[in-house]
């Protein structure tokens, strides 16, 4: 595969500082697919210089341009769609289809709803005597993961940008690939240079050296809750404003009446997608006692559709996982499980037959499952589903609400308004009713440890505007 062995500064492809590289690999079957510059602490610097010099002159762009270089992004992330479904599914192990429906589609509609919002956004109104001005924050440092790789470079760039705010973007280092892609549109779509800048490297070495320059005055972060905390605490003491969204461990709750061969089927299917890499996947069932055998003996017949294969391959429906790492931490969790006490209804901690070498894991059900285990508490970020059994609607919450965690979550009720009640009483940022959709315009982020701030919409918009009030 195509890579650029630069980094995207100022407008340009420039060499990097130094001379370390990343192996991109895929993880269907370890092959190498290319390889990309690990940015050092001067490439961080040198592109938050340039996203500081073209600060002054993006933040007074009037926002109508801004729209209409978001709409150009847009055109050319839409005219890219075939080439970013292939990228992801050799770099992240993703199914071709989800490739296709999800990996490309979603940041594509985000973009152009940030198109849409930027010409429309009040950035000014009036309190009182006061006029009030929504202004940009500033540079923004941007760190991603790699289990939506574009999605989340969107849902972070496009609002800083419709925001008047400049950008250095530090992807994962399992997925530069895309993000390479993401840079070219962005030069297509005739954004100034500056901008926007590309350093890929190492979360210790670049992504460190970003939240913590001093020239950046916002740290918007993706990923796992240890780094979030390093990058909070490290903002915290420079006194600069963080976004976080972080890890889940969301409870999809099926109320007695509800339509449990469809909750069921729709909650096995929200956990299998992506190989079970979704913060916000349900990955706790919460059953009532009488409905709990016939909900465990569903989820088995529905995992079982999920047979892993090759992401290439358009029928395929459950691929690797992202890397050897993350298998192992997967199995791990399984094992663990196990040892105490959950009950294997599908899958288990080996790999599935004829693919023991790629990163794969069987899409694992466990029944019996109690809230104080590990794989009830923690973020295991693999296929990977805990059906947990509850006596009645507060001790259903009771467990809903007992992990460290708030990112999303799903009610199932006969009676829409009983769900509603039961959803406003969950500590979670996020939650689908009766099997609602993804909305790209709804605030996404969490409660609790899950996170800071809110991502996509008008409200991922606000993260990247700070306010100032002139008394007339
Ligand atoms: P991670 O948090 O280490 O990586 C996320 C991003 O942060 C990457 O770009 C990485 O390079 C960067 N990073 C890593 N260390 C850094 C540091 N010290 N300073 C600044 N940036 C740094 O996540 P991971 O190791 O890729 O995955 C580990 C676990 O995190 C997963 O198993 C999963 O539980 C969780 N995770 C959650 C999400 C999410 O969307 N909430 C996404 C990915 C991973």
């Amino acid at each position: 595969m195509q890579a650029h062995d630069g980094m995207y500064i100022d407008g340009a492809w420039r060499p990097a500082a130094g001379p370390g590289t990343i192996e991109v690999t895929n993880p269907a079957d370890g092959s190498l697919i290319a390889t990309v510059p690990a940015g050092d602490a001067d490439d961080v610097a040198a592109a938050v210089a340039a996203a500081r010099a073209a600060f002054p002159a993006w933040s007074t762009t009037p926002p109508s341009e801004r729209a209409a270089r978001l709409g150009a992004l847009h055109a050319a992330l839409e005219a890219r769609r075939e080439e970013i479904a292939e990228t992801v599914t050799a770099e992240l192990g993703s199914p071709i289809g989800f490739s296709h429906a999800v990996h490309a589609a979603v940041p594509v509609a985000v973009c152009a709803g940030y198109a849409e919002l930027a010409a429309g956004y009040a950035f000014e109104e009036k309190i009182g005597n006061s006029r009030v001005f929504h202004e940009p924050v500033g540079v923004v440092g941007a760190i991603t993961p790699w289990n939506y790789p574009l999605h989340q470079i969107v849902a972070k760039v496009a609002p800083a940008l419709a925001a008047g705010c400049t950008v250095v973007l530090k992807p994962a280092e399992d997925t530069p690939l895309v993000a390479q892609l993401f840079a070219e549109a962005v030069h297509e779509a005739g954004v100034p240079a500056g901008v926007f800048n590309l350093v890929t490297g190492l979360g210790p070495v670049a992504g460190q050296a970003l939240a913590e320059h001093e020239d950046v005055d916002l740290v918007s972060f993706t990923g796992s809750t240890a780094v979030g905390r390093r990058i909070g605490a490290a903002a915290g003491g420079a006194v600069k404003n963080v976004a976080l969204e972080l890890g889940g461990k969301s409870a999809n709750v099926i109320l007695p009446g509800a339509d449990l061969a469809r909750a069921v089927k729709v909650g096995v299917a929200n956990v299998m997608a992506n190989s079970g890499q979704t913060c916000s996947a349900w990955t706790r069932m919460l059953v009532d006692a009488a409905h709990y055998d016939e909900a465990v003996r569903l989820a088995a017949a529905a995992v079982a559709k999920y047979v892993p294969g090759d992401p290439a391959d358009e029928k395929t429906r459950v691929g690797p996982v992202v890397n050897a790492k993350q298998r192992d931490r997967v199995s791990g969790y399984i094992a663990r499980g196990v040892e105490d006490g959950a009950e294997l209804v599908a899958g288990g901690p080996d790999a599935p037959e004829g693919f023991e070498r790629g990163c794969y894991v069987r899409p694992t059900v466990f029944a019996g499952v109690t809230p104080d285990m590990a794989i009830a508490q923690e973020e295991i970020f693999g296929p990977v589903l805990s059906i947990l059994k509850y006596e009645d609607a507060e001790d259903a919450l009771r467990i809903a609400n007992g992990t460290v965690y708030g990112l999303a979550g799903a009610v199932w009720s006969e009676d829409e308004e009983e769900a509603v009640a039961f959803a406003r009483r969950l500590e979670t940022g996020q939650v689908d009713i009766n099997g609602g959709r993804f909305n790209p315009m709804a605030p996404f982020g969490g409660y609790k440890q899950s996170g800071v701030g809110r991502e996509l919409g008008k409200y991922g918009l606000g993260e990247y505007l700070q306010t100032k009030s002139l008394q007339l």
